[in-house]
């Protein structure tokens, strides 16, 4: 059902108003962790005056050590919904159990599937069983194949709102947090008709390749970039080396737009 072969012209979703997938490149920003109104909104604010649309941010984190910062939970939920409400936002946030699916539906415009859960098979089908966007992340091992079976597993339970993230793999090298497969970009854009974005924050773990990797992502046609961004940083309570603080919001945006051309 994902395949390009089923269906030839690119899979255009609505998020308040912002057609992803649509020509002009989306751009998902937001904390890595959702820690309090304040922090959200301070974000939020920024996003609003570039004239963006969608925000993110975790309230649900699949954290690699039991004794990190485990989210908010639902209290961060309905912290998100009010900044999407008051700054006319729509919002991204990782759902990591079956069971929260429903509760999601109240609460956030597109269901984050992490890259820990690709393959939670039970998870993409209660995904697929809604009628709510779903943002599907590469699996940290996972190939493009894989990763195209599990859209499919979705989009076979009805849900056809579908957005690929493409957040690096697991390789040899260390001088990135991931590897960003820039290739799985063009491919799968090639193999499905579904909008695919790069998230520079996760594949790169590092602040200063950010704008070379959204340049990049740009360049070989993603419909879209994620990364995160923070009010403070150094005080964040998940990935506080990568996020980017207001002021290097505000540039690596001025910086992107001189990129940014529309497809033809
Ligand atoms: C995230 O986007 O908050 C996240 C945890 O990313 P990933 O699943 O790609 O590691
Ligand atoms: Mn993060």
């Amino acid at each position: 059902l994902v395949s390009r072969k089923k269906k030839s012209e690119d899979t255009v979703i609505d998020l308040k108003g912002e057609m992803v997938g649509a020509g002009n490149p989306s751009f998902v920003f937001g904390p890595c962790s959702v820690e309090s109104y304040e922090q959200v909104a301070a974000v939020a604010a920024s996003v609003k005056a570039k004239g963006l649309k969608l925000l993110r941010g975790g309230a649900y984190k699949p954290r690699t050590s039991p004794y990190d910062f485990q989210g908010l939970g639902v209290e961060g939920l309905k912290i998100l919904k009010r900044v999407a409400d008051e700054y006319d936002l729509a919002v991204i946030s990782e759902i990591v159990t079956p069971a929260d699916i429903e509760t999601a539906l109240d609460y956030i415009d597109v269901i984050q599937i992490g890259a820990r859960n690709m393959q939670n098979f039970e998870l993409l089908k209660a995904a697929g069983a809604v009628n709510k966007p779903v943002l599907l992340k590469r699996g940290l091992a996972a190939t493009i194949e894989e990763f195209i079976n599990a859209a499919e597993y979705i989009m076979s339970q009805g849900n056809g709102q579908i957005m690929l993230c493409e957040r690096g793999i697991r390789t040899y090298e260390k001088a990135t947090r991931n590897t960003l497969d820039i290739s799985a970009v063009p491919i799968l854009k090639q193999e499905t008709h579904l909008p695919v974005f790069v998230d520079v924050t996760h594949s790169t773990g590092r602040r200063d390749l950010l704008l070379p990797c959204a340049k990049a992502a740009l360049a070989i046609g993603a419909d879209g970039v994620m990364a995160e961004v923070h009010p403070d940083p150094a005080v964040a309570l998940s990935d506080s080396a990568q996020q980017m603080d207001l002021k290097q919001f505000d540039d690596f945006y001025n910086e992107i737009q001189k990129s940014v051309f529309i497809r033809s």
